[in-house]
């Protein structure tokens, strides 16, 4: 509620919400409580700050005792399909709290027609979907996964995150995440993947979200805390390099800092 109250007074229009629950389980059931941490935390900032848009972030790993984004099969894979079932309960019990949009971030096969489908059933037509359509398998997740304690305790994302070296890929999953029903496509992580970026924004009619991510963020911070870099032209010139790249909406770490100083400016 303080970050968002800082948020709207900086006039910076939107905030991004990941839940971290007090419990976690095979499941992930908390994502879809009506009561869990993200619909509370929806309800609430709508109402002080109605003009502040809030996204729910929709994944079930920081749900899960064990860290991935789906239910696990006896094999120890995520089992695509039974997830998307969770998934879909999860986005509608999100947009009932008010969330502006769904952010489904996490990569499993045919997940935006499904979510649509399931909340159009539900009557939320008027939800849009922010698809993470090209979410690479990056080191630059680190500090979030260490701050949302949502690191996989065995195994990794490589099986449903992209492959760094496989750009065609990222922009064919732009492609059908749009044919599938998503209002905005997003690529994650944004400063090594600029060019994943251009070729999307080129590549589909919607607008494109990049999303700067907390490894980003924390080496600008580290260089300039030990005085290697001037971090507000850094962190500009970074900012400015992802809207350049084509980037229509930029999520980044930085937002309170450079709404500051642009303000100050003015
Ligand atoms: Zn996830």
């Amino acid at each position: 509620m303080r970050e968002a109250g800082e948020a709207a007074a900086l006039g910076i229009p939107a905030v991004l919400l990941f839940g971290v629950p007090a419990d976690k389980d095979e499941e992930g059931s908390g994502a879809w409580d009506d009561e869990g941490i993200v619909q509370l935390a929806t309800r609430a900032i709508k109402d002080a700050h109605p003009e502040l848009l809030v996204i729910a972030d929709l994944c079930l790993c920081e749900y899960t005792s064990h860290g991935h984004c789906g239910v696990l099969r006896d094999d120890g894979q995520v089992d695509n399909d039974q997830t998307l079932d969770l998934l879909a309960r999860t986005a509608i019990s999100q947009a009932r709290a008010g969330a502006d949009a769904i952010a489904p971030s996490d990569m499993m096969d045919g997940r935006v027609g499904h979510i649509r489908a399931a909340l159009d059933d539900d009557g939320l037509t008027e939800t849009p979907i922010i698809a993470y359509s090209a979410k690479f398998a990056s080191a630059f997740y680190g500090p979030f996964r260490d701050a949302a304690e949502s690191a996989p305790s065995h195994g990794d994302r490589r099986g449903y995150q992209m492959d760094p070296a496989n750009g065609r890929e990222a922009v064919r999953e732009a492609v059908i995440d749009v044919d599938e029903g998503a209002d905005i496509v997003m690529v994650k992580p944004a400063l090594p993947y600029l060019d994943i970026v251009r070729r999307v924004r080129d590549a589909v009619p919607v607008p494109v979200a990049a999303y700067n991510v907390s490894g980003e963020y924390a080496m600008i911070k580290a260089a300039a805390g030990a005085g290697y870099l001037d971090e507000r032209t850094a962190v500009l010139e970074a900012l400015t390099s992802i809207r350049r790249a084509g980037a229509d909406i930029v999520i980044t770490y930085h937002a309170k800092d450079v709404a500051g100083w642009l303000r100050a400016e003015q």
